[in-house]
């Protein structure tokens, strides 16, 4: 069957960096909430001006929005193995995903946990920068670009929204480490180690 990841963490914590390598080196594809809604407002669609306001001010998306996208992105990728990056991110998503992944012939495998210290996840979303054209991720001091790439700072990655977005995880997504214990799925990685180090580990649990 195919293979159904979860990556939960805070915000900064390296899911999208540890997504994309294993979507290079291992075939997955990631389905990554947070760049479909960014996509969605570049291109000023019915969900990009629903969504917008929400993520500026960094708080959560409604989760029918999120539930809809997730829903329809599942019927197309039958088949494939995946990672739900930042998703889901409140009870209410975990338990629509539980009811929906059997209709679409999967089971959950494992619930990745990426933890990391407030503190550090400050210093890694300051210096977080993005290139436009590719999407890929960078680091002003941990990853910076190489010569000639135009890097970008999200809008939500100035301290202020930051903090909303920490504190919203804290309240709204925290309680899902419980819920997936509970379910004999969470697997923990120490998101403070470097990229390679943090690969490793992610490779020996899943
Ligand atoms: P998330 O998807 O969890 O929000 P990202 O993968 O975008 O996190 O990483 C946040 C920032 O931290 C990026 O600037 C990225 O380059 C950097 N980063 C990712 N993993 C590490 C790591 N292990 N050590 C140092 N910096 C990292
Ligand atoms: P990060 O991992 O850095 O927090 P994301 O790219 O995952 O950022 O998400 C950016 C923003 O998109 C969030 O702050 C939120 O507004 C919205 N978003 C992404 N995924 C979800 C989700 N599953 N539920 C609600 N809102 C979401």
């Amino acid at each position: 069957m195919a293979k159904t990841l979860i990556f939960l963490g805070p915000p900064g914590a390296g899911k999208g960096t540890q997504a994309q390598r294993l979507v290079e080196e291992k075939g997955f594809v990631q389905l990554s909430t947070g760049d479909i809604l960014r996509e969605a407002v570049k291109k000023g669609t019915e969900l990009g001006k629903k969504a917008k306001e929400y993520m500026e001010s960094g708080k959560l998306v409604p989760d029918d929005l999120i539930i809809a996208i997730i829903e329809e992105k599942l019927k197309e990728l039958e088949g494939k193995d995946i990672i739900l990056d930042g998703f889901p991110r409140t009870i209410p998503q975990a338990e629509a995903l539980d009811k929906m992944l059997p209709a679409v012939g999967r089971t959950l495998d494992k619930v990745i946990l990426f933890e990391l210290s407030d503190e550090e996840i400050l210093r890694r979303l300051t210096g977080r920068r993005v290139d436009p054209k590719t999407g890929k991720v960078y680091h002003i001091e941990f990853n910076p670009p190489p010569e000639g790439v135009e890097v970008i700072q999200r809008d939500d990655d100035k301290e202020e929204v930051i903090r909303k977005r920490l504190d919203v995880y804290h309240q709204q997504t925290a309680p899902l480490i419980e819920y997936y214990k509970n379910q004999n799925k969470l697997f923990v990685v120490d998101a403070s180690k470097s990229p390679d180090e943090v690969y490793k580990e992610l490779l020996s649990v899943i």
